[in-house]
Formats: structure tokens, C-alpha cells, sequence
């Protein structure tokens, strides 16, 4: 083996170029489908990509997706605050496929933020993504409210 040149074996991207490849998958993705687009300059910005189509603005975070890791299926999902900023993810899958997920729901552990409670307004921790009350109790007696029944 002595002379040997080290060839990887890994196919596509390496994992240190990786955001910057799937960005790039991404704008060219977009540019044949019609949008216009922008791209930050900063490596570390909350959004990567801005596009225009049609009249209107998209804020777009890029996202690669290995298939080995999330399935055929499941996707990474943002932060709720960038979602609430009107972010939306771009996929870059391992095999090439770009998509827009218009109708992102927010991770896992961003589902667990502060709210205030529809029924009483005590601020409790939302366990279920857009759980409104702060118990059954209290959900029960608000739709009694509403129906006048106390
Ligand atoms: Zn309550």
C-alpha cells in the first residue's frame, strides 16, 4: 500500500462543503423554476436564500437532507421563531431533489415555548404545537363560555 493515493470512497459533497453545495443546488433549483434570486453574504445569516416569483417574496432556509439519516420522509424542521418570521425551508436532498415546504411545522423542541392560555391567560408551557389552553379544565369551561352555558 506504501504509495498509495487515499481516494474517498464518499460520493457527492463533502460534509465540510455541504451547506455550500446544497445552497447552490438550490439557487439553480429556483432559477429554473422561474424564481428570482438572492443570496446572503454572510455564512451565518437567518436566512439564506430571498427569491421572487409571481409578485411575491420568499425567505428561504437552506436545508440538506440525507436520506441515511431522515428516511425517505422526515425532513429537519426550523426553529418556531424563524417560522414566525415567515421563513420557510428549502430542502436539498442527497439525490439531487429540491423542494419548498410552504406549510412548515416548527421542531420538536421549539414546540415547547410559552404561551398564554385562550381560556384563564396564565402563561403555562405549550407542550402541543398549537395547544391554546393551559388544561382540559380550562378548555372545557371556555367552550361553555362560548356556547353561554355558565
Ligand atoms: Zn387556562
Amino acid at each position: 500500500m506504501h504509495g498509495a493515493i487515499a481516494v474517498s470512497e464518499q460520493i457527492g459533497p463533502q460534509t465540510k462543503h455541504r451547506g455550500g453545495h446544497s445552497e447552490l443546488m438550490a439557487c439553480a433549483w429556483l432559477l429554473s423554476n422561474g424564481y428570482e434570486v438572492f443570496r446572503n453574504v454572510s455564512q451565518h445569516g437567518e436566512i439564506d436564500i430571498i427569491a421572487l416569483r409571481g409578485g411575491k417574496v420568499f425567505y428561504l432556509d437552506c436545508k440538506y437532507v440525507a436520506v441515511a439519516t431522515y428516511g425517505k420522509t422526515k425532513r429537519p424542521l426550523l426553529p418556531k421563531d424563524r417560522i414566525l418570521m415567515g421563513i420557510l425551508p428549502i430542502y436539498v436532498w442527497e439525490d439531487g431533489t429540491v423542494e419548498i415546504d410552504f406549510n412548515p411545522s416548527p421542531s420538536l423542541k421549539d414546540r415547547e415555548l410559552q404561551g398564554e392560555c385562550a381560556g384563564c391567560g396564565v402563561v403555562f408551557i405549550v407542550k402541543h404545537y398549537k395547544q391554546k389552553f393551559c388544561s382540559g379544565n380550562c378548555r372545557n369551561h371556555f367552550n361553555m363560555r362560548q356556547r353561554g352555558e355558565n
